[in-house]
């Protein structure tokens, strides 16, 4: 999606401080961290919400989530983490395509 800012950062022409990446997806720091860990894990294929995956995709699916606890880990979340995937306007995203953030740390916020 040539308008998409993940993909732009996929792509390298958007910079981006990446934290881990395999065939399947990217991983890099949030631009506007909420808390003192903020990670987000993008597909490389471009899906722009959640509610337009399909059951072709349950494997990167997966993939995705069970490398969330991996990926905590290893920014020091030892104690657990929060996940937060958006989903549309009615769901707060503001980026279309797919990305599940990762927050911890001392600083997290409490939902309002
Ligand atoms: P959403 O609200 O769509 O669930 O989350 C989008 C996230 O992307 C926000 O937390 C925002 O701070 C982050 N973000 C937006 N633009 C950029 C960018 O250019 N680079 C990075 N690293 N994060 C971004
Ligand atoms: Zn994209």
């Amino acid at each position: 999606m040539s308008d998409c800012i993940f993909c732009k950062i996929l792509a390298g022409d958007i910079p981006s401080t990446k934290v881990f990446e395999d065939d399947q997806i990217y991983v890099f720091k949030d631009l506007y961290p909420k808390a003192d860990v903020h990670l987000l894990v993008i597909p490389k294929l471009h899906i722009a919400r959640l509610d337009e995956a399909k059951t072709e995709h349950a494997d990167l699916l997966a993939h995705m989530m069970l490398s969330l606890p991996t990926l905590a880990k290893s920014q020091g979340l030892d104690t657990g983490f929060r996940t937060i995937i958006n989903t549309g306007p009615g769901g707060g995203q503001e980026v279309d395509h797919l990305h599940i953030h990762i927050l911890g740390g001392s600083n997290l916020p409490g939902f309002k």
